[in-house]
């Protein structure tokens, strides 16, 4: 048995707590990509490496009230993606609004999607990465780590120089998508000021900005503030322009060398 870590906790800063060993994506997503393909494995980019593994990224960063906290966003997210049998209940809940928005996405709408709860799951993967050496691509920067953290703990509202674009990745209405239990931790692109920090979990993609000069169409279709609040539906084709290049650009492990 592994003994205790006692420290402080990385969300409440109360010290002295035993920490637990978190998930930084949540554990569902290992459970529901296994079992899909011939490898039972996910794909797992980290440090510049595509591997199918079975090892689960983990930091010891939290108390247990805390991790349950995030406990109630993560069971709602696994809820709504897609799920082993390609279907994704979130669409099912979508009204297509049948008008091109910005590089062709289709805005949808949904009255009945708990918005707040998604938001704070995706907020909370950012930030779990942003802490955790296994995510060396994330990065908030410690002004931005520190108001989400303090957004997480319900201390104040989504901040104001951040926005988060909620998308979701479908190929044709009712036919799912090949990268339907596709996951990546967040990768953030460094701009002058603005950073862009995205990951996918089963279809769902969120794309944050950060900084003084949030570019106007995070700040219109920004789950947090837009009104009405917008999901974007997109084919997987658009997702993969900054999917490929981090597949292209690593060292293949494991059976992934193996593949073409
Ligand atoms: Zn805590």
């Amino acid at each position: 048995m592994q003994s205790a870590v006692i420290g402080q906790c990385r969300l409440c800063l109360v010290d002295g707590k035993e920490l637990q060993d978190s998930h930084v994506l949540s554990k569902w997503t290992y459970k529901r990509i296994r079992g899909s393909g011939l490898n039972p494995n996910p794909v797992l980019l980290s440090n510049g490496r595509a591997v199918q593994t079975s090892e689960q990224v983990k930091e010891r960063m939290l108390c247990s009230d805390c991790e349950q906290r995030f406990g109630v966003d993560e069971s709602y997210v696994s809820g709504i993606t897609y799920q082993q049998d390609g279907a994704a209940p979130l669409l099912d809940k979508v009204l297509r609004l049948h008008e091109m928005g910005p590089d062709g996405a289709v805005p949808a709408y949904t009255a009945t999607l708990d918005w707040e709860k998604v938001l704070r799951f995706g907020t909370s993967v950012l930030w779990r990465s942003h802490w955790s050496a296994h995510a060396p691509s994330c990065s908030l920067g410690a002004e931005h780590a520190e108001l989400f953290r303090r957004y997480l703990l319900d201390e104040i509202g989504f901040p104001e120089d951040a926005a988060c674009v909620l998308i979701f990745v479908e190929d044709a209405a009712g036919h799912g998508s090949p990268v339907n239990l596709f996951c990546t931790l967040p990768v953030t692109t460094t701009q002058r000021d603005c950073d862009t920090h995205r990951l996918m979990v089963c279809g769902l993609q969120f794309e944050f900005a950060t900084g003084a000069a949030i570019p106007d169409a995070y700040r219109r279709n920004c789950l947090a503030r837009g009104n009405p609040r917008l999901m974007l539906l997109v084919t997987s084709d658009m997702t993969l322009d900054w999917i490929r290049p981090m597949f292209e650009g690593v060292k293949r492990l494991g059976s992934l060398a193996r593949q073409k």
